[in-house]
């Protein structure tokens, strides 16, 4: 395919998962050939299926752990499991996918001087004493707990990304991604949104998790996305990282009522124990983003669920939306 200054080949690993298939979207609308790698652990064909006999995409079964070769013009690195059940399933893979992921898809990128964005997350906050997050926080993570394999491996990522920047002038964009939701999600990946509204839509007791009390902030995914593709636009020497979420702040017993309220449900409130290493607060401090991207959340967290709660509505009575 003959490219002009605005068409680009953009690799999307993890575009098959939540995230990757709505960029992969927003990517082909905006003209662009899009290479879709993912080894559809928590991805799955039916996310990219209506791209299937789009001329601009292309998918290919591939492990990031593993080297990859072809020619592109910028990578999305997102391959990684994200929610805690999946991540904590295969610690050891969680840490590769991350850090052995990172390196090969930094390697493609050094060898093709492509520019690469690295989906990295508000996990690399940890537990964190400092409130909303900024960018220059350090965190506050446990290096040995169930949460670790997760963290420290998108953390150890962030350092190979600003290494490569550093010695091989290497043209990077790391956003810090922070809870964020929408249709597509696993409706079995135990993330607090897809749970509450399954279970409301089933007239299931909700499971809150401790007292309900720790704090979240949700960003849907249409704004994410867009956030996104500022970043990757954004000048080269913009590197970041940069919170990419919504600063509104909720706390998990107030999203439950607002699923129950939202979806109508009968459903009661159930208390279930707090896992172990739950990030008590969360909120993101996006004046980075702001200021450097233009980019701020436009989505309300009710807007934003009522399109979520329709997505699964029809996925569990068994018409799959796209
Ligand atoms: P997801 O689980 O839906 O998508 C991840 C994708 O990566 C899946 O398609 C999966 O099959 C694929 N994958 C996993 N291991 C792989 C490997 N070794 N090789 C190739 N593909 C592999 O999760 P998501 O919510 O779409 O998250 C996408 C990215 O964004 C992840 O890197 C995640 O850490 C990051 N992130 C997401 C959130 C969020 O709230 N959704 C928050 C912070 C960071
Ligand atoms: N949570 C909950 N009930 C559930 C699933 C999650 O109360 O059924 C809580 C969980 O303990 C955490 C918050 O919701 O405090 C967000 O959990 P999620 O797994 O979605 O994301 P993360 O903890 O990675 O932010």
């Amino acid at each position: 395919m003959k490219h002009n200054d605005t068409t680009r080949r953009i690799l999307v690993t993890g575009g098959a998962g939540f995230l990757g298939s709505h960029l992969c979207d927003r990517l082909l609308a905006d003209g662009h050939e899009v290479i879709c790698a993912d080894n559809l652990f928590t991805g799955s064909k039916q996310n990219i299926a209506h791209l299937r006999d789009h001329p601009r995409f292309e998918f290919i079964r591939h492990d990031v752990t593993f080297p990859l070769y072809i020619e592109v013009d910028q990578i999305y690195n997102l391959a990684c499991p994200a929610s805690p059940i999946h991540y904590q399933h295969d610690p050891v893979q969680t840490t590769k996918t991350s850090v052995h992921g990172a390196i090969n898809m930094l390697g493609l990128a050094k060898r093709l001087r492509a520019r690469i964005f690295q989906a990295s997350t508000s996990e690399v906050y940890g537990d964190p004493v400092v409130h909303p997050q900024q960018e220059d926080y350090w965190g506050n993570v446990n290096p040995i707990g169930l949460r670790s394999c997760y963290d420290e491996g998108k953390r150890c990522a962030e350092t190979l990304f600003f290494d490569y920047h550093r010695q091989h002038q290497l043209e990077i964009k790391v956003a810090r991604i922070f809870n964020t939701y929408g249709p597509r999600m696993h409706p079995n990946d135990g993330r607090v949104v897809s749970n509450f509204i399954v279970q409301a839509l089933r007239g299931e007791p909700i499971t809150v998790y401790g007292e309900g009390t720790q704090t979240r902030s949700f960003c849907f995914v249409d704004d994410l996305i867009e956030g996104f593709v500022r970043l990757m636009d954004s000048p080269p020497e913009f590197t970041g990282p940069v919170n990419l979420g919504n600063p509104g702040e909720f706390t998990i017993r107030e999203l439950a009522e607002i699923v129950i309220e939202l979806t109508g449900s009968k459903s009661s409130i159930v208390k279930r124990p707090l896992p172990a290493d739950d990030p008590m607060q969360r909120r993101p401090d996006i004046t980075l983003a702001r200021e450097r991207l233009g980019w701020q959340p436009t989505i309300a967290l009710r807007d934003g669920l009522v399109r979520t709660i329709a997505y699964f509505d029809q996925l569990l009575s068994g018409h799959r939306a796209a």
